[in-house]
């Protein structure tokens, strides 16, 4: 097997950096629009997954752990695999066409995730096209060609936001166009490797706090309702300011709550209830 080397740009975008699209248009010298962009110049075809949601947007690329199933081009009607783009990319593994991804979560902010390669040969899906007229599509399955995982470079809380985006869309819906969707968005679930922040919560406070409830929630002054495999009164230690928010791991900021009265404190936030809890153990300074 002959081996062509065709030299290839380097690229002054590191994994993990957030750009902008002129960015992405000066360094690779492709066009500003579009999911799939072919640079004959940089000889490179730059590939852009866009999270973002809309009322309209009913599709989103799947990724599977470390394979994005990403969905080719052609709007309307069934996609060919010889059509523009598609064929550069299915052939991407002969072509010698450098394929650069980025991952978009907020309009106008790409992340670089680096080279993909094919994963798998391309295979076939049905999808509605704009219309709401089912076609079938062309899929993509990629995989990053980095090492490590440069998925860890994305913050979690930009799938959360795109994912809460997704729960404002769903509530606005009837039941109708809900049914609809979510016949359509079946499995297998998408998951991914993200950047999370773990707080670290000394157990040893969180056990304080609940013995020294003695079995009765904080907030509803009501007996657990239900006692552990140890047959002891079960409650969550909650933080009143919450760790997110910088509040201590101390005993001062936790209480021991029923786990209906936590949810509620999650969910709710009611300020009422915040002060009746954080006067609980004030201290005066
Ligand atoms: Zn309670
Ligand atoms: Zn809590």
């Amino acid at each position: 097997m002959t081996e062509i080397y065709i030299e290839q740009p380097t690229i002054d975008i590191k994994i993990g950096d957030t750009v902008s699209n002129s960015r992405i248009v000066e360094e690779f010298k492709c066009s500003p629009q579009g999911g799939m962009r072919r640079s004959k110049t940089t000889n490179t075809l730059v590939l852009v997954s866009k999270h973002v949601v809309s009322k309209s947007k009913v599709y989103d690329d799947k990724t599977i752990g470390n394979i994005y199933h990403y969905t080719g081009q052609g709007m309307k009607g069934d996609q060919s695999l010889l059509f523009a783009q598609n064929k550069t990319l299915a052939e991407s593994g002969t072509n010698n066409v450098n394929v650069h991804f980025f991952e978009v979560f907020k309009e106008g902010e790409y992340i670089y995730m680096g080279l993909v390669n094919l994963a798998d040969t391309p295979y076939q899906d049905v999808q509605d096209d704009e219309e709401g007229n089912a076609r079938k599509v062309w899929i993509f399955p990629l995989q990053l060609a980095a090492k490590d995982n440069p998925q860890s470079y994305i913050d979690h809380g930009l799938v959360q936001e795109v994912y809460e985006d997704q729960e404002r869309i769903a509530k606005s819906l009837s039941i109708t166009e809900l049914e609809a969707r979510a016949i359509k968005s079946g499995s297998p679930a998408s998951s991914r490797k993200t950047h999370t922040r773990t707080y670290y919560r000394s157990p040893f406070i969180a056990e304080y706090t609940k013995r020294r409830a003695n079995g009765i929630c904080q907030l509803c002054n009501q007996p657990a309702p239900f006692t552990d495999k140890r047959g002891e009164p079960y409650l969550e230690s909650h933080h009143v300011i919450w760790l997110s928010a910088d509040g201590p791991d101390m005993i001062e900021n936790t209480v021991a709550l029923c786990p209906n009265c936590h949810k509620r404190m999650h969910v709710k936030k009611e300020r009422a209830d915040v002060e009746k809890l954080s006067a609980l153990y004030k201290t005066t300074n």
